[in-house]
């Protein structure tokens, strides 16, 4: 079985250097918000260009944290895309501000600046552009239009460690920006984790205090936190697999060029990389209207590929009061064709070329 995505390989490849990441903090005994954290967000936030880390539980609590960091909450509106992980929507409801939606541009899947007036009102607060499946979202004018609207942009960079727009790294673009450290991500942990990053001193001092009960000092709350930490475990496995993330993030560009020159003659539509801009591919992403014949296709033949994601957030029975079925067409259309393939740095080139043959069997109709 070819898996859509797989961690295990990846600590393997690692495992001795995590292995003894591990120990040493075992054996140091002190778990919670220590030198490793500590070491982790100085190393991460300045490879992604920026002078602060704040590590905390999730991804999800990333945004939770940066949302309520900027003081929005009840009675605000924060714009995204409905084309995400459900934890973008999330992270917004959980600080008691509502979920707008902008609907994404057909070839990037990101959100579409050309929308973004239209959603804009008094109450708008903030906009939050995906990065979705490894490539940046077009900030140059959704920071113009932020601007001009005085809205604060904070960047879900979960699926874009390392991803490019104009030269400089997502997440040193917003006000603030948010990583998720789940295990199957570009850089991703052996259980959860997340990072809010930003060169704002005073916004880094909120996040930080927001983190732990309001603390600055141990049991005095000074504004009023709730507990979201990154423990000592994570941070030391993050740290050993940061310093391979560039080497990972071309390992998976490699595949992509293999499902890009196999692939060309299928007819399926491959995906887009915007001018200027360097893709890390977290996801490959394919398009078809036969999307469903060509999932049960490759499942048969062992190859496993995912939809991400098959229902948009504003059609789950959850979120449907938000946005009704028919208001974000090109979000809609997509979450019909699309298809992820097989993709994580460990993944072989021989492996690549059996899904990229399997998927030329399927477009010339040979069925065996
Ligand atoms: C994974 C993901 C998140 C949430 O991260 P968790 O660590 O799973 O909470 C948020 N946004 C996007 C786009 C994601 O892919």
């Amino acid at each position: 079985m070819i898996l859509c995505s797989n961690p295990l390989p990846q600590y393997l490849s690692y495992k001795e250097e995590i292995d003894a990441a591990l120990r040493k903090v075992m054996e140091k005994g002190w778990y919670i918000l220590g030198e490793e954290v500590k070491s982790f967000e100085k190393e991460f936030a300045s490879w992604i260009g920026v002078t602060q880390g704040i590590g905390v539980g999730s991804g999800t609590e990333a945004l939770h944290l940066a949302i309520a960091a900027l003081g929005i909450g009840r009675g605000d509106e924060v714009i995204t895309v409905a084309h995400t992980a459900v934890a973008t929507v999330a992270a917004i409801e959980l600080t008691g501000a509502k979920p707008v939606f902008c609907d994404i541009d057909q070839e990037s899947y990101t959100m579409d600046p050309a929308k973004l007036p239209a959603v804009i009102n008094d109450k708008t607060k903030a906009i939050i552009p995906v990065h979705i499946y490894g490539q940046a979202a077009d900030l140059d004018p959704i920071l113009r239009i932020a601007r001009e609207n005085k809205l604060k942009v904070i960047e879900d960079c979960a699926q874009a460690h390392g991803a490019t727009y104009k030269g400089k790294r997502v997440g040193s673009l917003g006000d603030l920006a948010c990583f998720s450290f789940y295990p199957t991500k570009n850089l991703g942990a052996i259980g959860d984790g997340g990072m809010v990053v930003t060169s704002d001193v005073k916004l880094a001092e909120k996040c930080r205090l927001l983190r732990e009960y309001g603390w600055a000092e141990r049991y005095v709350s000074h504004i009023a936190g709730w507990n979201t930490r990154l423990d000592e475990l994570q941070a030391a496995i993050l740290r050993v697999k940061l310093k391979y993330l560039a080497t990972d993030n071309n390992k998976r560009n490699k595949i992509a060029f293999i499902y890009n020159n196999a692939l060309a003659g299928t007819g399926l539509v491959l995906p887009a990389v915007r001018k200027d801009c360097g893709h890390v591919y977290h996801l490959y992403v394919v398009r078809t209207k036969r999307r469903n014949e060509l999932q049960k296709f490759l499942k048969e033949k062992e190859i496993g590929a995912l939809i991400h994601y098959p229902v948009p957030v504003h059609l789950q029975p959850a979120y449907k009061e938000l946005a009704g079925s028919g208001s974000l067409p090109v979000t809609e259309k997509a979450a019909q064709e699309i298809l992820s393939l097989p993709m994580y740095p460990e993944l072989t080139s021989a492996e690549a070329e059996t899904v990229c043959q399997a998927i030329n069997q399927f477009s010339k109709g040979v069925v065996q």
